[in-house]
């Protein structure tokens, strides 16, 4: 361990692979050296802005590693006479920063860092709207009308991470279309000046302009943390234990989701066998299973896998390959798309797990309307929304269970 400490302060690339494509990481999960796991997945998150170690080396720009991965849209580029003066200012702070930087070794904590030897007061306010002060990441020193993304604010919803820490993150996905600073001052459009000094007009997310299904958070979401979430699932199967106990949480479920109407009364039955048949099926086999059709029919009937209410639809998330169920299993091993990519559902639940134990679900109707139905994996049964997570925690971002 301590060397491997040692190793960690030298800043080595953990997620350096070797010719069979095993990284430090997949190494020591195969050698179940369960302490180093958690040490290297520790280590990936913090390091989550890589830059920040590539900051520490002489001579390098923050804002220069960052890759070609999206190309701007041509109309985007095209930015109207009346905001041309604000443009010159942009321009104007770029090479303050720059030059900030390359003279301290470090990007301004704010851009009242460069007033007054690298840029005039003037210059932080917005000639189409000086009056307003920025209500983004406010300066804490003078008027600015710009909202300077690598700040070192700290954000509410991402815990405790600093605005420029997000944005280097970001800076991996995203590459160098990354905002560096932006103005909210002309409307619905905002300007934005790239960590490499272009400046282009963006939607307020500017995320959905290169990455119309981008969700806050999708950048933290590494890789790695699936391969931790399988080790976590390897140490279960290793104690015997079920999957599906040990889970703790601080959450309650609100009382009036509790109160089931009469009319689902047909599918929670449903739900209750379903889940004596999933911890029957582990019990006897030392796994869950796949689909809820692994459990027809030594486990189950194939009836109880249509849920009353609507027999004939069939569940359009993660659908079961074998046979008509209406039933989603959280815990299948189907492939999640969009930010989860390579996880498959069940690794992601598992981590879920983590944050909000028993009451993640691990079988959900969505065929009453608006509430849906959850069986959790401690087998309660409560009506939610589609996002299960907000009943919880409102503020709930994609990927938290991965920060925590
Ligand atoms: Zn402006
Ligand atoms: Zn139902």
């Amino acid at each position: 361990m301590a060397i491997v400490e040692l190793l960690l302060a030298e800043d080595v690339d953990v997620t350096a692979k070797t010719d069979k494509s095993e990284t430090p990481l997949s190494l020591a999960k195969g050698n179940g050296h369960r302490q180093v796991v958690e040490l290297l997945v520790q280590h990936v998150v913090r390091d989550i802005a890589p830059a920040g170690a590539r900051q520490a080396k002489p001579g390098k720009s923050l804002l220069d590693g960052a890759a070609a991965k999206f190309t701007i849209p041509k109309r985007n580029l095209e930015i109207p006479e009346q905001m041309l003066p604000c443009v010159v200012n942009l321009r104007r702070i770029y090479a303050a920063i720059k030059e900030y930087e390359k003279e301290k070794g470090k990007l301004p904590d704010w851009l009242s860092d460069l007033v007054p030897e690298y840029l005039t007061k003037e210059m932080l306010l917005c000639p189409h709207n000086p009056v307003h002060n920025n209500r983004n990441n406010p300066d804490p020193n003078m008027p600015c009308s710009y909202n300077y993304q690598f700040s070192v604010t700290r954000l509410g919803n991402f815990k405790g991470m600093t605005s420029r820490d997000r944005k280097m993150a970001q800076m991996r996905l995203f590459g160098n279309v990354v905002p560096l600073v932006r103005c909210r001052m002309h409307g619905q459009m905002w300007l934005a000046l790239t960590v490499n000094g272009r400046v282009y007009l963006s939607p307020i997310m500017w995320e959905h302009l290169f990455m119309p299904d981008y969700v806050p958070g999708q950048e933290l979401l590494v890789q790695h943390a699936a391969e931790a979430f399988a080790s976590v699932e390897a140490q279960q199967v290793k104690r015997g234990k079920s999957r599906l106990e040990g889970a703790t949480t601080t959450f309650t479920i609100p009382k009036q989701n509790l109160e089931i109407p009469e009319q689902m009364q047909s599918c929670v039955v449903n739900l209750r066998r379903i889940h004596a048949a999933i911890k029957e099926y582990e019990k006897d086999r030392g796994k869950l299973p796949d689909w809820l059709s692994d459990l027809v029919p030594e486990y189950l009937s194939k009836e109880r896998l249509l849920c009353p209410h609507n027999p004939v639809h069939n569940n359009r998330n993660y659908p079961d390959p074998k046979m008509p169920c209406s039933y989603i299993y959280e815990f299948s091993v189907a492939r999640r798309g969009g930010p989860y990519k390579d996880m498959t559902t069940r690794e992601h639940k598992i981590g879920q797990m983590r944050l909000f134990g028993g009451l993640v679900p691990l079988v959900r109707c969505r065929m009453h309307g608006q509430m849906w139905l959850a069986l959790t994996v401690d087998g309660r049964i409560y009506l939610s929304p589609i996002m299960w997570v907000h009943l919880f925690m409102p503020d709930y971002i994609v990927g938290q269970e991965l920060l925590d």
